[in-house]
C-alpha cells in the first residue's frame, strides 16, 4: 500500500490519521509543535462534527478524557441580551489540551507514527501528502489585523452553557469545560497603529471586556488560569481553497469563529478524505484523482456554509449593523434556528 503522509496534527490531521489506521492505511503525521498544547479555540464542537468523532469510534476515549454538553446559548450585544435559548442539538465542549492528546494517543495506539517537533517547509503537492497544516498566516484582512486570544478560567458563573459577548472590535465566547473551568475565548480586530495587546496580562484583560460591560461584570471573580493562556495572529477567512495540493481543515478553508464550527470541518473535512484515501494507497485511484476528488467533495460539503458564516461574522463585527439590528435578531426564536440552520451549527449529544 502507498503511505499516507499528514502534515499537522491538529485535529484535522489526527482525525485523517486515526481513520486511516482504522482502514489499515500506513500512516504518519509531521507536526510542527508538540502534545499536550493550549491552542486559541472556544472549544465548543458543533454541527457534524459530532457524529464523525463517533463514527471514528472516538466517543468514548473523549468520554474518559472528560467532555460536557451545552445545550443552551445566550448572546449579548451592548447593553441587549438575548433570552437563554435551548440549541437545536446539544454541542459538545471539551479542552483541546485533553482532545488533541487524546487524538494523538489513540492514533499512535492504532500504530501511527508520530513526529512531533518537525516542521515541513514548503507546501508542495506530492502524491500521498496531505496538508492538514491549519490556517495560512495572513497579515491583514479587510485593512485589520485579527488576532485570537484564550485562558481557562475558575469561579465564572454562565446564565447559558455558551455565552457569546460583542465588545467593541470582537467577541468573545465563554462556555463550561470539564473541570469546574470556564474557556474565554476572544477574535479582536485592530488597526496597523494598534497592536491591542503585548503581553500575557494585557492579553487576558483583553478577554475581560471594557469595563462596564455584562462581560467585564461576568469576569469581575474570575481567577485565570495563566498557564493555559495562548494567542494567535495573523487571522483570516478570504482566499480561495488551494487546488494544488490536497488539504483538509483549516488549511482547506478557515471559518470565521463566531459560528463554533471550526473543529467540525476540520473533522468533516478528514472524514471526506479518508475514502479517496484508502483508495489511492490501494492503488485502485490515481493521486491526481485523489486530490481532485477530495476538493470537489469538501467544497461542495462547505461552500455555502462558509458564505454563511462569513456575513455572519461580518454583521456582529458592524457597529452600525448591531446598533441597528442587534435587538431585532436577539428577540427573534425565528432567526435563531435560521441562524443553526444556515451555518449548519448543531449536532447531537454523546
Ligand atoms: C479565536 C478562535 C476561536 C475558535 N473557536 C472555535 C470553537 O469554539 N469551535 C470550533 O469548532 N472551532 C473554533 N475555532 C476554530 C478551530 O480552532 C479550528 O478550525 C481547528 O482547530 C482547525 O483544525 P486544523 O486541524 O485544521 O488546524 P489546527 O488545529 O490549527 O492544526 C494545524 C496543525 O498543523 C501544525 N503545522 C502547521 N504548519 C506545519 C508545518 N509546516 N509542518 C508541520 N506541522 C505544521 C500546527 O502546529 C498545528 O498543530 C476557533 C478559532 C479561533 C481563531
Amino acid at each position: 500500500m502507498h503511505p499516507i503522509t499528514i502534515v499537522g496534527g491538529g485535529l484535522a490531521g489526527l482525525a485523517l490519521g486515526i481513520g486511516l489506521r482504522r482502514a489499515g492505511v500506513p500512516a504518519r503525521i509531521l507536526e510542527a509543535g508538540d502534545y499536550p498544547r493550549h491552542r486559541v479555540c472556544g472549544e465548543f464542537i458543533s454541527g457534524p462534527g459530532q457524529e464523525v468523532l463517533d463514527r471514528l469510534g472516538l466517543i468514548e476515549a473523549l468520554k474518559t478524557s472528560g467532555v460536557l454538553p451545552a445545550r443552551t446559548g445566550a448572546i449579548f450585544i451592548g447593553g441587549t441580551r438575548s433570552p437563554v435559548r435551548p440549541f437545536p442539538k446539544p454541542a459538545l465542549c471539551i479542552s483541546r489540551y485533553e482532545l488533541d492528546r487524546t487524538l494523538a494517543e489513540v492514533f499512535t495506539g492504532l500504530g501511527g507514527r508520530l513526529q512531533t517537533r518537525t516542521r515541513v517547509p514548503q507546501r508542495e503537492d506530492e502524491p500521498g501528502t496531505v496538508w492538514a497544516s491549519g490556517r495560512k498566516p495572513m497579515v491583514k484582512e479587510e485593512g485589520w489585523r485579527w488576532f485570537g486570544l484564550k485562558a481557562h478560567a475558575r469561579n465564572v458563573k454562565l446564565d447559558a452553557d455558551l455565552e457569546m459577548h460583542a465588545v467593541p472590535e470582537g467577541y468573545v465566547g465563554l462556555c463550561g469545560i470539564p473541570g469546574g473551568n470556564v474557556n474565554v475565548c476572544g477574535l479582536f480586530r485592530r488597526d496597523s497603529r494598534n497592536t491591542g495587546w503585548e503581553n500575557r496580562r494585557t492579553g487576558m484583560s483583553t478577554l475581560r471586556g471594557p469595563p462596564g460591560s455584562v462581560l467585564h461584570e461576568r469576569l469581575a471573580g474570575a481567577e485565570f488560569d495563566e498557564g493555559s493562556f495562548c494567542s494567535v495572529a495573523g487571522l483570516g477567512w478570504k482566499g480561495n481553497p488551494p487546488r494544488d495540493v490536497c488539504s483538509i481543515g483549516d488549511a482547506f478553508a478557515m471559518t470565521p469563529p463566531v459560528t463554533g464550527n471550526g473543529m467540525s470541518i476540520a473533522l468533516e473535512t478528514a472524514e471526506i478524505a479518508l475514502d479517496p484515501l484508502v483508495e489511492f494507497s490501494k492503488d485502485r485511484i490515481a493521486w491526481s484523482n485523489a486530490r481532485d476528488s477530495i476538493f470537489a467533495s469538501c467544497h461542495s460539503a462547505l461552500s455555502a456554509r462558509l458564505r454563511w458564516a462569513g456575513w455572519l461574522h461580518r454583521a456582529i463585527m458592524s457597529e452600525r449593523l448591531r446598533t441597528r439590528f442587534g435587538p431585532v435578531f436577539l428577540g427573534s426564536d425565528l432567526l435563531w434556528r435560521f441562524m443553526f440552520r444556515a451555518t449548519r451549527t448543531c449536532g447531537r449529544v454523546v
